[in-house]
């Protein structure tokens, strides 16, 4: 998704700028800057500015009309000095190999982030589920795991859920796995359905980890949650749980989304009645006339502001016209670095996607862990253990940033990167 450039600034005039949308180039740039702030040599940065391996497939998968369509997929492993790689497959019809490549340097920040013993990696279909039957789907799912299993497994790569992926997949692709390797392995994958050794607590992970942040970034603000008002762009895992936590929080969430449109009401949206009739892939919209569009929704009069779906929609172009106070980023790469700039210039507090959205991977680590000792945790112990490594890995980021006067962006970064340095030195690596 988002490979290409977009021309922004004053259109009318001579001053045209190119903002580069391309994920890669824009996470090895701040990548490069945190390497440096913690006094890391370039050699560094040639480790860590591409992943160790990346594999592309070509899977074969017979359609329901007997015909055969052959897809293509990856599987990124950015860094594996700290631990096995660990990180989602994304089903989507824009999934690229750069893409694929960012989102896996993006799960090794994220472990490093919240200290969990994994490095990142990252995997991709370019297909649309939307369009495929139930049968297509796990025939492609099956596919995809026979064609990747040499590089994966509990040990070495650990798969989860992203974007238009979810548990019943992750059933397919565990079942498929355990069948190659000839026994049982829950743990090769997370995002699991409970009867087949998933986390209670795994599916609400991410929107719990945002609300968390959201939280700690309004309490350095001084606002209230209550009655603050919130727009959440995407309505899928994380922005429809998120969105249902805030207003049971007396949040008011006054703007939502899907791909189609987005709803607007100033007094607050029924998040219950809409909650109940989205479908799967988190469509709503198209059940109302009365819709505006997401570019729209992103400029609402609000506090908070969540993207919580695609990369680039916070850009040059409309960075400007943001009116909240906070952005919480819960899709990876919704903002770009001019924009990134931009709002931080604005004194809008940006809290990136590397911690605000780290939740989801936190409790696949718990889950992989109770994988692994067999022993598994109430939906109670889950939430009390996410809760306090989200806290402390706010805190960790913010006070950095306050202290190194950088944005939270390239705190992050900074908190993300060190440790996979580190144990990449020790390695001797580098
Ligand atoms: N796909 C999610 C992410 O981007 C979760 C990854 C995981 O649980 O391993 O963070």
């Amino acid at each position: 998704m988002g490979n290409h450039e977009v021309v922004t600034g004053n259109t009318q005039g001579t001053e045209k700028q190119t903002e580069s949308l391309n994920l890669l180039t824009s996470t090895q740039t701040v990548i490069k800057e945190a390497l440096e702030k913690l006094g890391y040599q370039e050699s560094m940065y040639e480790l860590l500015k591409e992943p160790l391996r990346v594999l592309t497939v070509r899977i074969p998968v017979r359609m329901d009309n007997g015909e055969v369509k052959v897809f293509t997929g990856y599987r990124a492993q950015h860094n594996d000095a700290v631990g096995p790689t660990k990180g989602g497959i994304r089903f989507h019809p824009e999934v690229s190999e750069d893409e694929v490549k960012a989102l896996s340097i993006w799960m090794s920040l994220k472990a490093g982030i919240v200290d969990l013993p994994y490095g990142g990696g990252k995997g991709g279909i370019i297909c649309d589920p939307r369009e495929m039957s139930f049968r297509e789907l796990e025939r492609l799912s099956r596919g995809y795991v026979r064609a990747v299993s040499q590089i994966v497994g509990p040990t070495k790569d650990i798969p989860a859920p992203d974007v238009f992926t979810n548990s019943q997949i992750m059933a397919w692709m565990m079942d498929e796995y355990s069948r190659i390797r000839e026994f049982d392995s829950p743990g090769f994958i997370t995002g699991k359905p409970i009867a087949l050794g998933g986390s209670h607590g795994r599916e609400t992970a991410t929107a719990k980890g945002v609300t968390i942040c959201i939280r700690e970034a309004l309490k350095r603000r001084n606002i209230d949650l209550k009655n603050a008002r919130v727009v959440v762009q995407g309505f899928g895992n994380a922005g429809s749980y998120l969105s249902k936590f805030l207003h049971d929080a007396g949040a008011k969430v006054v703007g939502i989304s899907d791909a189609y449109g987005a709803l607007h009401d100033p007094n607050g949206l029924d998040i219950d009645y809409l909650l109940d009739r989205r479908d799967s892939f988190g469509t709503v919209t198209k059940l109302f006339t009365n819709t505006i569009t997401n570019k729209e929704l992103l400029e609402l009069d609000c506090d908070i502001l969540v993207p919580a779906a695609i990369e680039n929609q916070i850009t040059a172009e409309n960075a400007h016209n943001i009116k909240a106070s906070i952005v919480c980023e819960a899709a990876n790469g919704p903002t770009t670095l001019e924009a990134t700039k931009i709002l931080t210039e604005r004194g809008i507090l940006l809290v990136p996607d590397v911690l605000a959205s780290a939740g989801g991977v936190t409790v696949s680590y718990f889950e992989w862990v109770q994988n692994n000792q067999g022993y598994y945790w109430t939906e109670e112990e889950v939430e009390e253990k996410l809760e306090k490594v989200m806290v402390k890995s706010f805190e960790n980021v913010y006070s950095l940033s306050q202290t190194r006067r950088v944005d939270m962006r390239l705190a992050a970064y900074m908190v993300g990167a060190r440790k996979m340095a580190e144990a990449s030195r020790f390695r001797g690596w580098v």
